[in-house]
C-alpha cells in the first residue's frame, strides 16, 4: 500500500532492496485463540519482515540497509572508517557465525557490484559453544549461504587478535594494502548513522496497513520486536513518534502504540541497551525530522528483558516451546536466535493479562509481532525439530 513520507524524510536517498509492495500483514487466528483471552479480546497479527524483498535470506537488514547503499555508492562516502576515501569496492561486516546480518549485507554488495568480507566470530554468544554437532553449526545454515552468495568468509577464533590489533581494523588494512577500498557496516548496522532510517520507515508502512486492515479505527496498540543491537526498536520509536506528531498537529489523537523490545541476549546490562535505543531513536528523529534531544525521551524506551534466556543464540525451552506452537498452530517458522524469543514474549504479555491491564480498550485489542526473518539458522541448529 502507498505511504507518503513528510517532506524532510522523503527527501533521504534510499536505494529500494524490498518488494515495492509492503512486507505483508496477516492475522494469527489459530494461535490468538489458542490463547483464550477476553475482556478485551487480543488478536496476534504478524507482519512478514522475512517476505519483505527479493534477496536471499530476507530479514530486517535490508531495510536498514536501503538508506546505507546510496553512501557506498557515493565516490565520496560520507560514513566510512577514517583513512579509507575514495568509492568503495568491497563492503566489510562481522557478526556471529550464524549471523543473518552478514548475509544480507553481502547480498547487498554482490547485487550492486561490490566485494564482500563476513567476518564471523566463533566467541559471540552461544550458538557454537552449545551445539551438539559443531562442525555442522560452522558450515550449514546462513555459513552454507554466505558462500554459496560469495562472501569472503573470515573465521576468527574468540578473542583473536592479530599481533594485538583489532582483528576487524587489520582485515581492512590487508584490503587497502591490496588497492581495494573496503566500506565498513558495524554489527548489525545499528552504530552505522543511518542505520535506524530504514524502520523509522516502516512505521510509515505499518501505519498505512492499520488503515487498510481497520478502516480507520484500530491500530496495533502492541508491537513486539526483536532488540539485538537495537536500531530496529530504535527506528520504529522514532518513525511513531513522527507520525503521533503528525497526528496531533491533524488534530487527532489517539492512545499512543506502544513497541516494545523484547531483549534477545543477557549478555549487556539493561543500560547499555536502553542508552543504545535511545541514541538510534534520537539520531533517526533528527535526521526524519524531529529535534531527538526533545522529542524521544527514555520514556519511549520499552525494553523486555525477561525472555533474553540463557545466552545469545541459544534456544531456551520456553523459547523453543513458542517456535514450536506458532510452528504448529500456524505454519509460520521462527527463528532459533531472535523470533523465537519474541514469540514468547508477545504470548506471554496475551497470556499472562499484562495487555489487557493497559490496553485502552476493554473490548479488542489487536497487537503485532514483528517476524524479522532469520530461519536459514535453523539448519545449522539441526536438533531443533520437535517440541514436547
Ligand atoms: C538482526 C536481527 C534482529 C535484531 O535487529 P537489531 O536491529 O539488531 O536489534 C532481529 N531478528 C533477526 C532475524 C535479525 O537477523
Amino acid at each position: 500500500m502507498a505511504f507518503t513520507l513528510p517532506e524532510t524524510f522523503a527527501k533521504l536517498p534510499r536505494h529500494p532492496l524490498s518488494y515495492p509492495h509492503s512486507s505483508p500483514i496477516h492475522p494469527l487466528p489459530t494461535l490468538s485463540s489458542f490463547l483464550r483471552t477476553s475482556n478485551p479480546k487480543i488478536t496476534l497479527f504478524a507482519k512478514r519482515e522475512d517476505h519483505s524483498s527479493p534477496l536471499a535470506c530476507a530479514g530486517n537488514k535490508y531495510r536498514k540497509l536501503e538508506y546505507i547503499v546510496p553512501d557506498i555508492l557515493s565516490s565520496k562516502p560520507q560514513h566510512n572508517e577514517p583513512g579509507y576515501d575514495g568509492t568503495p569496492t568491497t563492503v566489510v561486516t562481522e557478526g556471529a557465525i550464524q549471523s543473518n546480518h552478514t548475509i544480507q549485507v553481502t547480498s547487498v554488495a554482490k547485487q550492486i557490484g561490490l566485494e564482500a568480507v563476513a567476518i564471523l566470530h566463533k566467541g559471540t554468544g552461544g550458538g557454537l559453544s552449545t551445539s551438539t554437532d559443531k562442525s555442522a553449526f560452522l558450515r550449514t545454515g546462513n555459513v552454507q549461504i554466505a558462500r554459496l552468495l560469495g562472501a569472503d568468509v573470515r573465521m576468527l577464533e574468540p578473542g583473536s587478535t592479530s599481533g594485538g590489533r583489532d582483528p576487524v581494523a587489520s582485515i581492512m588494512a590487508e584490503l587497502k594494502a591490496q588497492g581495494k577500498v573496503p566500506y565498513w557496516i558495524p554489527s548489525g548496522a545499528s552504530l552505522h548513522p543511518l542505520g535506524g532510517l530504514g524502520y523509522a520507515r516502516c512505521a510509515f508502512e505499518i501505519a498505512a496497513q492499520e488503515k487498510e486492515i481497520f478502516g480507520g479505527n484500530g491500530r496495533f496498540e502492541y508491537m513486539f520486536v526483536a532488540c539485538g543491537s537495537g536500531s530496529t526498536v530504535g527506528g520504529l520509536i522514532a518513525g511513531f513518534k513522527l507520525l503521533d506528531r503528525i497526528d496531533a498537529n491533524n488534530g487527532m489523537t489517539k492512545p499512543p502504540r506502544k513497541v516494545i523490545g523484547v531483549v534477545i541476549s543477557p549478555t549487556k546490562p539493561r543500560e547499555w541497551h536502553e542508552g543504545r535505543v535511545l541514541n538510534f531513536a534520537r539520531r533517526a528523529g533528527d535526521l526524519i525530522g524531529l529535534d531527538g534531544e526533545k522529542d524521544i525521551t527514555m520514556d519511549d524506551v520499552r525494553l523486555d528483558f525477561r525472555f533474553v534466556g540463557t545466552a545469545y543464540g541459544v534456544l531456551d525451552p520456553q523459547s523453543r516451546e513458542a517456535l514450536g506452537l506458532m510452528a504448529q498452530q500456524e505454519a509460520v517458522v521462527l527463528d532459533p536466535v531472535y523470533t523465537a524469543k519474541v514469540a514468547r514474549g508477545a504470548m506471554h504479555w496475551v497470556q499472562e493479562g499484562e495487555i489487557a491491564r493497559e490496553a485502552s480498550s476493554k473490548d479488542e485489542v489487536n497487537a503485532l509481532f514483528i517476524h524479522t526473518g532469520g530461519q536459514a539458522a535453523l539448519s545449522a541448529y539441526a536438533d531443533v525439530d520437535q517440541v514436547e
